[in-house]
């Protein structure tokens, strides 16, 4: 269905990049992510037709971390429906995804569910629905991927807990405006395991395939969500998923993506492919500098942006 040859701009994107210097700085706020050599870097795409494309450390598995952000969400929209709308709102908040500056102004209801407040609701919104919500959302991952080995990774779920004072912060704030039901410590046990889980680029893309297949897998043909849900996860994805470097993502990649500080990144192309890409580094605003780089020299080389 396309006469574009991946693996020939893969390849050109890998010997464009590879030996250059990094920019960025690896997350050191969580003491495991400090540990991740800043050298590896690798990149998957996953197409509709169920072609696979890679290069470099593509099949090493790594802190997924916000990339999680897309799953529970997911998970919390097919539970709750348009109900969750009244917890969480779905603007763009033009500030660093860590951030409580606009929760006082705003009565407790983060802009969207990819800053950390916004994500927190969502994991409550999850603890309530479940009586064992950690192993509901491996089952939704291993069900959307049908690979049981995707796992948690328990020791950097406890190294983000040790040092996790600003989401310890959010999840109290929010709970002080009520917009949060559980206790607080299970709320964040959840989010810090959601965190903690491990996947590939190959894994990611693999994942990720529903949301440019109308939310159906493409080789169970199974619907996980509705083509009205998908379009609107994509949606956030395109306006808020980079939090306040949402704008530029758009502006140079120009698909709906999300990133996280385990220096992934994964973006999709609705009807085309699925696409992850992993260099730790990260710019200042949190998110994978050479990802990004590397995103739009495949919408570039490409041609094949939502835009
Ligand atoms: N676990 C990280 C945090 O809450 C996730 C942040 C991210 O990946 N942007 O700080």
């Amino acid at each position: 269905s396309t006469s574009v040859d991946y693996q020939k701009i893969l390849n050109q994107i890998n010997q464009e990049f590879i030996d250059q210097p990094r920019s960025g700085k690896v997350a050191s706020y969580i003491p495991e992510l400090a540990k991740v050599p800043s050298s590896k870097y690798g990149m998957h795409l996953y197409d509709l037709d169920g072609n696979n494309y890679c290069f470099g450390d593509s099949k090493e598995r790594f802190s997924i971390q916000s990339i999680s952000k897309v799953f529970t969400l997911s998970l919390a929209m097919k539970v709750m429906g348009d109900k969750l709308w009244n917890r969480v709102g779905v603007e763009p908040s033009g500030d660093p995804f860590n951030s409580l500056s606009q929760l006082e102004n705003d009565s407790g209801i983060p802009r969207n569910p990819f800053i950390n407040a916004g994500a927190l609701v969502v994991a409550d919104v999850l603890v309530s629905s479940f009586s064992n919500p950690k192993a509901a959302l491996l089952t939704f991952l291993h069900e959307i991927t049908g690979n049981q080995e995707i796992a948690f990774d328990p020791v950097v779920a406890a190294s983000e807990q040790s040092k996790g004072y600003r989401n310890y912060a959010i999840v109290n704030y929010l709970k002080s405006f009520g917009n949060i039901e559980n206790d607080v410590e299970d709320v964040l046990d959840f989010y810090f395991h959601q965190c903690s889980i491990s996947m590939s680029c190959k894994e990611l893309a693999n994942a990720f395939i529903i949301f440019a297949n109308n939310g159906t897998t493409i080789e169970s043909e199974r619907e996980f969500l509705t083509g009205r849900q998908v379009k609107r996860v994509n949606a956030l994805m395109q306006t808020c998923g980079f939090y306040d470097e949402a704008g530029e993502f758009s502006f140079e990649v120009g698909l709906p993506g999300k990133s996280g500080v385990g220096g992934g990144i994964v973006a999709v192309h609705p009807d085309r492919f699925a696409v992850a890409v992993w260099s730790p580094p990260l710019n200042p605003k949190g998110n994978s500098a050479l990802g990004m780089a590397s995103l739009e020299r495949l919408t570039t080389l490409t041609g094949f942006s939502i835009f």
